[in-house]
């Protein structure tokens, strides 16, 4: 790694590094995937919010812990609910693309107080089609300042 970072170029290091260079793998489900089988894939993927897509890897949701315990609390029926009954709807999810900024990523987490951004790419000729290609989350964001600053 880089040595010898200087305060200046540390501050720049927000504004200089891609997410691209920090992403996490997405882990995804499909809009009919149980709520019961989505907190099975939190516990099992050890995260703490799943993209939702669709058979193109297209992003349509994304479903948060909170979400599902909202849902089941004091409701017997939500296991069985499909998670698109649960999830925060396209185009409500706040999106990165892998050449944003680090600082425009953590920027966006504080702002709409959020754990994670799923990382998309648009489509050609689909507009409004976003291809999801991963995930970042404060835990990347942390890592790579620590790695940063560890690397000083
Ligand atoms: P939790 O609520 O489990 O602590 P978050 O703070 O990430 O997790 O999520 C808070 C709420 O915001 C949830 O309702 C979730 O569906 C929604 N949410 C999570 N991530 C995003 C995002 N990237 N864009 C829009 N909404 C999101």
């Amino acid at each position: 790694g880089k040595k010898n970072l200087n305060r200046l170029e540390r501050s720049d290091w927000w504004h200089r590094t891609p997410v691209k260079d920090i992403q996490g793998v997405a882990v995804t489900i499909d809009a009919t995937t149980t709520v019961n089988d989505a907190v099975i894939s939190l516990f099992l993927e050890d995260v703490g919010t799943l993209i939702v897509v669709d058979e193109e890897h297209h992003l349509t949701g994304i479903v948060s812990r909170k979400d599902l315990l909202k849902v089941t609390l004091g409701n017997a029926q939500a296991a069985s609910m499909p998670i698109q009954l649960v999830m925060t709807k396209q185009p409500k999810v706040t999106t990165v693309t892998p050449e944003d900024s680090v600082y425009e990523a953590a920027r966006k987490m504080i702002y709409y107080q959020i754990d994670s951004l799923p990382v998309v790419k648009e489509t050609d000729n689909k507009p409004n089609l976003l291809k999801v290609v991963g995930r970042v989350t404060k835990t990347n964001i942390v890592k790579a300042l620590i790695e940063v600053e560890s690397e000083a």
